[in-house]
């Protein structure tokens, strides 16, 4: 064994630290300088404001608690933690997609932690599953946003993360670069495909995106999750557009 854990965790936070000095942070609120490898300070964060219900996946009607009232046959209930309005939001998302700064994926799940504890959503038996990413666009980017997203989302409430039951088959262009709703309801459709859906039979799923706009790409994932079997799906994202 080359090092001991101690000084494997020394090492570590002097690399930190010189990572800090190299690639130095600014929060994306108020442009402080920040150290730790954040994105934004405590006191931006804590002043993004949280949602207090969910949302109609079709006709976006509020919804006080977890609970479909106006179209009981979507397949989804929606729960955004916050609004995309939030220049703050904007920029957390814009760092992780656009230029690859991983560590962005942290305060949009704290958010969505945030919003889950202030909801008192009950998510005991449910599973994480986060929208896959086409293997040329995670090529591309390294990684899969919503998947960090997911992972700290199952970390913190001890929840069963899984990456292997819904997979995207086609590569589609990003639903930004779309112009209608018809036209990014059809760059979705068909894209995605479920493996193990053994494991997915009478399952509730938590389903994990960054952000949502028109709901095209949770609609088309929640339709195949049901088709094979999911019970109830709750659409998670940092926010809502
Ligand atoms: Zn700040
Ligand atoms: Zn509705």
């Amino acid at each position: 064994m080359p090092f001991a854990p101690a000084a494997l965790t020394l090492l570590i936070m002097i690399l930190d630290g010189l990572l800090d000095i190299i690639f130095p942070s600014y929060c994306v609120g108020c442009n402080i300088y920040i150290t730790g490898g954040k994105t934004i300070c405590e006191k931006c964060f804590a002043g993004i404001k949280i949602n207090s219900g969910f949302f109609c996946g079709r006709c976006s009607a509020r919804l006080p608690v977890a609970k479909k009232i106006c179209h009981p046959d979507f397949p989804y209930i929606l729960g955004s933690a916050s609004s995309y309005d939030d220049e703050k939001i904007k920029n957390l998302v814009r760092l992780l997609k656009f230029k690859y700064i991983k560590k962005s994926a942290e305060p949009l799940a704290d958010l969505i932690v945030r919003y889950i504890s202030a909801t008192n959503l009950e998510i005991k038996n449910f599973t994480v599953v986060p929208i896959p990413l086409s293997r040329k666009r995670l090529r591309e980017r390294g990684f899969n946003q919503a998947e960090l997203i997911a992972a700290k989302i199952a970390e913190y409430f001890g929840l069963p993360l899984r990456t292997d039951i819904l997979l995207r088959q086609k590569h589609t262009k990003p639903q930004s670069e779309t112009k209608t709703l018809y036209e990014r309801k059809n760059n979705v459709i068909g894209c995605f495909v479920i493996n193990n859906s053994e494991k997915l039979l009478n399952g509730n799923i938590l389903l994990i995106d960054d952000v949502t706009t028109s709901g095209a790409t949770l609609l088309a994932a929640a339709e195949a999750l049901k088709l094979c079997g999911a019970r109830k799906i709750i659409a998670l994202t940092a926010a809502r557009a």
